[in-house]
């Protein structure tokens, strides 16, 4: 993949999830409560595969760099594999730079719609640095369907331990995103991206069967203990 295609890729999540209007949180919350929820959503992933990675990988857990907001209009943008950070997006770099980034116009214009957009945005990108550590076999072909489902998992497995807190209501306007966005996004291809009852169901059965149900099932079967990078 060229580093044009993992940029377009998070341009159409970050449209897709910007598609939700259904609310859970009412008026616009302060800047300080979303940057609260962000920085609770970072460090419940962080901490769900710092506890957990051994009971599905060999090797030990790396985490990615955050280097969290960003300000895709200053003059100043973050660079990644040498080309400034879009606008409006978030993403993970890919190259060795390792790192997590959401422009802060995108969060805050998600996060207007309830608090729950700023958890699915750093879990997804969360499950890309997630692929990136894992052998070929251990990824699927569609990319974004298996952050979808790592998404689920992380966000499932923080709230079971206690981190982060994600009732079922916030799951179900998570769902009603992610079909959202596959309905409204210009960018879907087809073979590229999963229609909208496949993203739902990818972040379903990563909430619900937890990490191994976001691995090929050949590798499961074989105990998704194949060697990491
Ligand atoms: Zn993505």
């Amino acid at each position: 993949m060229t580093h044009q295609l993992r940029v377009r890729v998070c341009a159409v999540l970050a449209a897709a999830l910007l598609a939700v209007s259904g609310g859970y949180a009412y008026g616009a919350p302060a800047r300080d409560d979303m940057d609260l929820d962000i920085e609770t959503a970072v460090q419940g992933v962080d901490a769900f595969w710092d506890a957990h990675w051994s009971e599905f990988f060999t090797e030990t857990y790396v985490p990615p760099t955050v280097l969290g907001e960003y300000d895709g209009a200053s003059a100043d943008v973050p660079t990644c594999d040498g080309e400034p950070l879009a606008d409006d997006n978030a993403f993970y770099c890919r190259t060795d730079e390792d790192y997590l980034a959401w422009d802060t116009d995108l969060m805050r214009s998600g996060y207007r719609y309830g608090d729950a957009f700023v958890y699915l945005v750093v879990a997804h990108e969360w499950g890309h640095a997630i692929q990136n550590r894992l052998d070929a076999e251990l990824q699927t072909v569609d990319a974004e369907l298996q952050a979808d489902c790592l998404a689920g998992a992380e966000l499932e497995g923080a709230a079971q331990d206690g981190t982060v807190v994600f009732d079922s209501g916030d799951v179900d306007e998570v769902r009603t995103a992610l079909v959202r966005d596959a309905d409204q996004t210009p960018w879907t291809k087809e073979g590229d991206h999963g229609s909208a009852s496949e993203r739902v169901d990818a972040f379903a059965t990563g909430q619900e069967v937890g990490v191994e149900g976001c691995l090929p099932q050949e590798a499961s079967a074989e105990g998704a203990s194949a060697p990491v990078r």
